[in-house]
């Protein structure tokens, strides 16, 4: 797809992935509406866009709330329509499953897993109506892998790539295309809610590859549109490892997460 003056919805703008595709969408020359709960950041990410060369739009938004996420795609839809449409927003909360407390476990599945469906829901329909569109929404390689610690995030990510996957298919033939972003170990404010002391200390050590690097590899997505996008060397390895022989990364990982400990 052509990205001068595209329109692109991003939620989870505020900080870390979202904030960088946004700025790179608008290097790009395309028209970004950005969305998150803390609208000062947007503002200022807004005057970044403009700096880099597109036009940007500020909502304030909680993607949980299902009628405000479809007032928010039908005012873009009034402008002439999504063209690319990007469900980002997520938290992350680490801890053994069985001592996690169940409001963290629900607060994930409501924003990773439902304020994804609202946002894909929201655009697509439009997207559908008019033949033409991309859906991106981004999950993690923990979509595929399953890692000690992270079992409720996992478990959400888990669940928008089956999704992902059904949606594509009833979507096939449509003109929309379905571009599925799986980050690997990334640097944002994510990590920085993790309860510290519920997790070993290797969990919290993984190499992190900049934000930037994602939204380059979504901007390339969105370029030439694919069913899948890994943005990192790490990443890919754990996707495909895991891809291949499921049990014999179930048996290793908790080895190699040991072996980083003491290093
Ligand atoms: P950040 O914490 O930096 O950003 C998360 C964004 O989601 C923020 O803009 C936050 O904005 C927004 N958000 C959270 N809750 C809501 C809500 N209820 N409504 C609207 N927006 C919300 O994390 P990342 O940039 O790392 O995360 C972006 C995506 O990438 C997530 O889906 C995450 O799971 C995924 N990912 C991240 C990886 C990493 O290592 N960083 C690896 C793999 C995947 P605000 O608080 O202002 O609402």
């Amino acid at each position: 797809m052509k990205l001068q003056g595209a329109r692109v919805a991003i939620t989870g703008a505020s900080s870390g992935i979202g904030e960088a595709a946004a700025v790179a969408f608008a290097s790009q020359g395309a028209q970004v509406f950005v969305a998150a709960r803390r609208e000062g950041r947007l503002e200022a990410l807004a005057q970044r866009c403009r700096d880099a060369g597109g036009a940007a739009h500020v909502t304030r938004l909680d993607v949980r709330d299902h009628q405000a996420v479809h007032r928010w795609a039908s005012d873009i839809e009034a402008l002439g329509g999504c063209d690319i449409a990007i469900a980002n927003a997520g938290v992350m909360w680490l801890g053994p499953l069985l001592d996690m407390p169940v409001e963290e476990i629900e607060h994930q599945y409501a924003v990773n897993v439902h304020g994804l469906i609202n946002t894909l829901q929201a655009f697509g329909q439009g997207m559908r109506r008019r033949g033409s569109g991309i859906l991106m929404p981004v999950s993690s390689v923990l979509a595929v892998a399953s890692v000690a610690h992270y079992g409720a995030y996992c478990g959400t990510k888990h669940a928008v790539r089956a999704m992902v996957a059904c949606l594509r298919q009833e979507l096939s033939g449509s003109g929309v295309d379905v571009v599925h972003v799986l980050p690997g170990a990334t640097e944002s404010e994510i990590h920085s809610h993790m309860a510290t002391e519920r997790v070993p200390a290797q969990t919290r050590q993984a190499r992190r590859v900049p934000a930037a690097q994602v939204a380059d590899a979504m901007v390339q997505a969105a370029k030439r549109p694919r069913a899948e996008v890994l943005c990192d060397s790490q990443g890919k390895f754990l996707y495909w490892a895991t891809r291949i022989s499921p049990p014999l990364v179930d048996a290793l990982l908790p080895a190699a997460m040991k072996l980083r400990g003491r290093k």
